[in-house]
């Protein structure tokens, strides 16, 4: 079906309602059915299936200081994730989260999550990295799992409860941009890939749940469709996102695959080991070994491998084992990274180690937010200026709960506690119903115009090449280990990879599920990503969590203990602000963390 270039060609679809949710993971879902639930008029649009949404993925668990397999506490989460974050975590969100934890995973039961369950009935509960009993002296068993596929019991439960509250789902619809009017965001333009029609949402309100970047990188755990379309809607929208240098690689991904097989192994007794057989991680983590905190196993590895000891032909990868465990174990608590191993290794786990290496897993960047959720960006000097209309949850926003590390499990939790948070803020100020002003007359034009530039592209590129490029500049300058010399030829890549963007050629021209079109829309929003992260972490002098700058080894609490606020403009630039990181608690229950030094 070609039709021909011309904005004439497309008829706006109107739609009014309280509230649109764009995305329909574990975050938007949570969100949208809390609002469904309490009468708000909700949309909510999803470019995938909703069970189809990365989420669906999560493997190793949910945290929760339960204490259904020894003793917890909220603080000792609390304390935890402040030092997982290196101390960019803000801790008001972080105390939010923590004591909001036990609740949320009490709904998550009585929806009718499938938990696995201990001997006595009550919710199982597994070590992850990072996690300790009274401020780091024992191993706390605080993640709560379904097997190890927590996220799609997760995700089930959720679609489920979504539509026994009659929420309403726009199904494969692509969200292209924000409709913003005078700084305020008054709603969301998108495409319905089955019909091709385009359709404006206008809202008190446009909760994003958009997810993670991942695909901004060559090796990567996270879905084909992980492209932070979010993040790049609120860069283009000229707002900022926030601490976008801390990119979280995975300790084991599978080798070649980069399939993710979870820390939740580590946790039921798996271990690492270089080419000389070695336990390493006993001497880079004396205490917390194989369960360090994701950032500092991955650098461990790293580093054996750098120094000549990975394992296979060429010395680039690690054997993680569970050889050593019982296979009715295995078969009941670890049945999926049996199969994966199985399929992308080749392996068979109970007689041979899993080649695995670090793997690009999780943002902690994103969309600046409040713990409520709303959406804050930095304007004439104030780095924590309002921006009405628009909220941001799960991996596209950054609270900032993980800082410049998150701890496994805690991602889940964050959907579910900010998902519901956020449909509670909204019940408690919007009016069910209340009127909106008319969209401006341009409202969804500059869509159209990006949407028809990328239909009717007449490059010499395909969009997978280009997005190659950018994936290897991602990979090889800005992952694990960086240094300043090898940021500013990343820089310089992405600035050239930056201008291919108008030599590409997208062969459909139709607008009826045009993967080649979708999939030149979401280079985009990587692009903006990819700029703001590599310029961003070679802004960042100094080394904390996941940024770790061979140049600057050491955390430089004086000088860069804030949050990165980044913009992008249309030509790539990129400019930097600063949002201080909050120390203080909630409420007065807890004390606050002060910083110190990070060992495990
Ligand atoms: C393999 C893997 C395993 C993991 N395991 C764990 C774990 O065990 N525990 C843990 O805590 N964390 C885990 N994580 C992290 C965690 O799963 C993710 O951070 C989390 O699921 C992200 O959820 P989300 O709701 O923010 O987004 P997603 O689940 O990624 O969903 C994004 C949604 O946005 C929609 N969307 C995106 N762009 C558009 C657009 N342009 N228009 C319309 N809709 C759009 C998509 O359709 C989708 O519905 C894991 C991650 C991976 C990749």
């Amino acid at each position: 079906m070609n039709t021909a270039p011309s904005n004439k060609a497309y008829e706006f679809i109107d739609h009014t309602y309280d509230v649109v949710v764009v995305g329909a993971g574990g975050a938007g879902l949570r969100a949208t059915l809390g609002l469904a639930e309490a009468g708000l008029k909700t949309a909510c649009v999803t470019k995938v299936f909703p069970t189809r949404s990365h989420t669906v993925a999560a493997q190793g668990g949910i945290s929760a200081s339960l204490g259904n397999m020894g003793e917890d506490d909220w603080r000792w989460h609390m304390y935890d994730t402040v030092k997982g974050s290196d101390w960019l975590g803000d801790q008001d969100s972080i105390e939010y989260m923590v004591r909001e934890a036990v609740p949320a995973i009490v709904e998550l039961e009585h929806y009718g999550m499938p938990f696995s369950r201990t001997e006595d009935g009550k919710i199982y509960q597994r070590p992850f990295g990072g996690m300790t009993t009274r401020f780091g002296e024992g191993i706390a068993q605080r993640t709560c799992a379904a097997a190890d596929r927590t996220g799609h019991a997760m995700l089930h439960t959720l679609y489920q409860q979504s539509l026994r509250r009659h929420a309403e789902f726009f199904i494969e619809y692509f969200a292209i941009d924000l409709i913003m009017e005078n700084g305020e965001c008054r709603g969301v333009v998108a495409w319905n890939l089955d019909d091709g029609t385009i359709h404006r949402f206008r809202a008190q309100k446009v909760i994003l749940a958009t997810g993670g970047y991942g695909r901004a990188y060559f090796s990567c755990t996270g879905a084909h469709t992980c492209t932070g379309d979010g993040n790049g809607m609120a860069l283009r929208a000229g707002l900022d996102c926030q601490d976008m240098e801390f990119v979280q690689f995975h300790p084991t991904g599978i080798y070649g695959a980069g399939c993710l097989i979870t820390e939740g192994v580590r946790g039921e007794g798996g271990y690492l080991t270089n080419s000389e057989g070695e336990r390493f991680m006993e001497r880079y983590a004396p205490s917390a070994k194989d369960l360090a905190s994701r950032d500092v196993v991955s650098r461990a590895m790293t580093m054996e491998i750098r120094d000549g000891r990975g394992v296979g032909s060429g010395n680039d990868h690690i054997h993680l084992h569970i050889e050593h465990l019982d296979p009715d174990l295995i078969a009941e608590r670890l049945p999926g990274i049996a199969e994966s191993a199985s399929i992308f290794a080749g392996v068979d786990v109970s007689k041979e180690p899993i080649p695995v290496i670090p793997t690009c897993h999780y943002n902690m960047g994103g969309v600046p937010c409040k713990y409520t959720g709303d959406v804050v960006t930095s304007k004439n000097g104030d780095p924590n200026t309002e921006v009405p209309g628009l909220m941001a949850i799960g991996e596209a926003a950054c609270v900032s709960v993980h800082g410049a590390n998150r701890l496994g499990s805690n991602s889940l939790l964050d959907l579910v506690v900010f998902g519901r948070g956020a449909a509670l803020h909204c019940i408690d100020t919007l009016k069910p119903g209340a009127s909106q002003a008319p969209l401006p007359a341009d409202a969804g034009d500059n869509s159209l115009a990006r949407l028809d530039k990328a239909r009717y592209a007449k490059g010499s590129m395909k969009t997978s090449e280009v997005r190659l490029e950018m994936q290897k500049a991602m990979q090889n300058h800005a992952a694990v280990f960086r240094t300043g010399e090898s940021l500013k030829e990343g820089i310089d890549l992405l600035g050239s990879i930056w201008t291919k963007r108008d030599d590409i050629n997208v062969t459909d021209r139709s607008l009826i599920w045009n993967s080649d079109l979708v999939e030149a829309l979401e280079l985009d929003n990587l692009m903006y990503q990819s700029r703001v992260t590599m310029a961003g972490a070679a802004n960042r002098e100094e080394s904390r969590g996941a940024q770790a700058r061979e140049d600057f080894p050491d955390r430089d609490d004086e000088n860069w203990m804030k949050h990165t606020l980044a913009k992008c403009d249309e030509d790539g630039n990129v400019t930097f602000d600063y949002r201080p990181v909050n120390l203080e608690p909630l409420t007065d229950e807890v004390q606050s963390f002060p910083p110190k030094a990070r060992v495990y």
